[in-house]
């Protein structure tokens, strides 16, 4: 089975070391019991006893520490942080939190020649330590240019000015990665600032949740020299290329969450009986889990692909810079979607506190907003789509990266500039591979939006429109989701009649963003007549469903329970 049951983890790992984590992951909150974290989840308090046990057991040593940075076991490996996000994403979003910033603070640092900075950190993540990404401001939002975290020159040193907000970790990090700009010059810098200094002050906890989302304040705090991680343009790539990493495991905490929340609906609603019978017999519950189902997979087939071409980069290969987003803007608003159909279908069920369904469904809506809005990631990857669709490039196959290596390349990304220019391998071979109905249907309506592309490309006034250009970017998002489902499809061997089921919602998301496409203001008479071609009825087999239901969902129902 492709999705998490984290009683019968059954992920290949080549060292025992990297099985143990997940187990021992697993066993804490099993342990815990479902009781205790729900608790806990409403109660808010800091989660201390988590951090103990990561502590103890090494975890965020052995995940976060590039190889050659501290002990023999540590290395940085894509393959198994996804299941880690996962597995921390299915017992609770505030636990991925505080490795997810941990993540992101350390960013900055493996990626400086400030080797001092980087011996303390690795020091600290034996220690238990847990780590600060310095980077938002209460009026900038996503305009980080305009930071008003200010260094002023102080002798050899300089004096650190100004307020942060939304920093998870930022009440005990053992560093906070601080992103600011130096007074004299135009210069960014990310510096790293102690949360334990007296010039560094706690002003308050954002959010009411067990995380502690900071704001703070630097007040004359003492910079120095060993304390600068980057400085101007490397400064700036610095925090691009952090993000980078660290958005792709936004996608893994939905697929966790959604995961969690599929096996209490199933459980619940398959056990209901309602007018003498089972509510998944009507047949928009059964819908509802069939397609939540069908979606979850396609998010776990997409992120998994995306991990390999992310494992696989290097600076001749930056696809991983379109899929990457995509994991992070698609995987995390699919997952609202899974949780819509499942709390429809399970009603008032998914309001009780002894649900973890209540938890997930308030916080799946988190993850789209955060490391960048779905706005900004469309934005984003609208830069890829003349070279995606109108020239390609020949690449060797990437097959399922699930050896044990450290991903060097993800510290080393480079400048981060040059988006434009990357060429991606030609999506049409993973579509003409497939002979299924919907994806047979699906290739049709993206052989037009291609055509309209060429024949009717956003003109200028277009370009600037973000609703135009998001209307057209969920699109393009949709082939691209599509290509790698195909690919990882084949890769794991996925069942013919839950591709084609996935394939079904997917010819039903491109005619429904034709129709948004169709209705912009702006649209011209050839945009709106290839909108109108890609408006498709999927084709719909009753055996099919029934067999997918009878397969691959119904069995879902008591596969997996949480201690109580
Ligand atoms: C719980 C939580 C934890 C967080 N943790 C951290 C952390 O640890 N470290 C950290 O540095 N930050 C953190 N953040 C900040 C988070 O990344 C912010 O959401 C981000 O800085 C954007 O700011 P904003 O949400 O205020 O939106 P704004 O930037 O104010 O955006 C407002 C609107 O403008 C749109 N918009 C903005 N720019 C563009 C663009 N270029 N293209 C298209 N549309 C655009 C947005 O989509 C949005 O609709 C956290 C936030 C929260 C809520």
């Amino acid at each position: 089975m492709i999705l998490l049951d984290p009683k019968n983890l059954d992920r290949a790992y080549p060292d025992e070391r990297s099985a143990e984590i997940m187990r021992k992951t697993v066993e804490f909150f099993e342990a815990k019991g479902k009781q205790a974290l729900l608790e806990d989840y409403y109660d808010r308090p800091w989660y201390a006893e988590f951090l103990e046990f990561v502590r103890k057991e090494r975890i965020f040593a052995s995940m976060c520490t590039p190889a050659g940075e501290g002990a023999p076991d540590v290395r940085w490996d894509t393959w198994r942080n996804c299941e880690f996000a996962e597995i921390l994403g299915f017992y609770g979003l505030q636990y991925w939190y505080t490795w997810q910033v941990s993540v992101l603070g350390l960013g900055p640092i493996w990626m400086s020649e400030n080797e001092s900075l980087r011996r303390r950190a690795a020091k600290a993540l034996e220690d238990g330590g847990i780590f600060a990404f310095g980077l938002s401001e209460k009026t900038h939002g996503a305009d980080i240019y305009s930071t008003d975290m200010v260094l002023t020159r102080d002798g050899d040193g300089w004096r650190a000015n100004g307020r942060k907000y939304y920093i998870g970790n930022g009440n005990e990090a053992a560093i906070v990665s601080t992103f600011g700009r130096f007074e004299d010059g135009d210069e960014y810098v990310f510096f790293a600032a102690d949360s334990n200094h007296p010039n560094y002050h706690l002003v308050q906890n954002v959010v009411a949740s067990q995380n502690y989302v900071s704001e703070f304040e630097l007040r004359d705090y003492p910079v120095r020299k060993e304390d600068i991680l980057h400085r101007g343009r490397e400064a700036w790539n610095a925090a691009l290329n952090t993000v980078n990493i660290g958005k792709y495991n936004l996608g893994w905490a939905s697929i966790g969450i959604a995961t969690h929340a599929l096996y209490e609906a199933i459980a619940h609603a398959n056990n209901r009986v309602l007018y003498g019978m089972r509510v998944t017999e009507m047949s928009h519950v059964r819908r509802m889990f069939v397609e939540g189902h069908a979606r979850l997979v396609a998010m776990k087939l997409f992120a998994l692909r995306a991990a390999d071409y992310m494992r696989a980069a290097s600076s001749s290969d930056r696809r991983y810079l379109l899929y990457n987003p995509m994991v992070k803007m698609k995987t995390t608003t699919q997952g609202e979607a899974v949780i819509n159909l499942f709390w429809d279908a399970i009603a008032a069920k998914g309001f009780e506190k002894n649900m973890y369904f209540s938890q997930a469904a308030v916080d799946i809506r988190a993850l789209p907003k955060l490391e960048g809005t779905v706005h900004v990631n469309i934005a984003l990857i609208a830069k890829f789509m003349p070279n995606y669709f109108f020239n390609p490039a020949e690449y060797p196959e990437i097959p399922r990266q699930d050896h044990g290596r450290n991903d060097d390349f993800l510290f080393d990304q480079g400048s981060a500039r040059g988006l434009g220019q990357i060429q991606f391998h030609d999506y049409r071979k993973a579509l003409e591979a497939v002979d299924l109905p919907n994806v047979r249907i699906f290739a049709e309506q993206c052989e037009s939006f291609r055509q309209m592309l060429q024949e009717a490309p956003p003109g200028p006034d277009q370009m600037k429109d973000v609703d135009f250009l998001i209307a057209g970017g969920e699109i393009f998002a949709l082939v691209v989701y599509a290509q790698l489902i195909l690919e990882n499809a084949r890769i794991y061997g996925l069942d013919d009649d839950l591709l084609d089921q996935i394939f079904e919602f997917m010819v039903r998301d491109v005619s429904e963003h034709a129709l948004q496409l169709f209705g912009q203001p702006s649209s011209n008479e050839t945009q709106i007549a290839r909108c109108r071609e890609m408006m498709r009825k999927p084709e719909h087999d009753a055996d099919r469903y029934e067999r997918v239901w009878k397969r691959h969902v119904e069995p879902l129902d008591g596969a997996y329970t949480m201690n109580p």
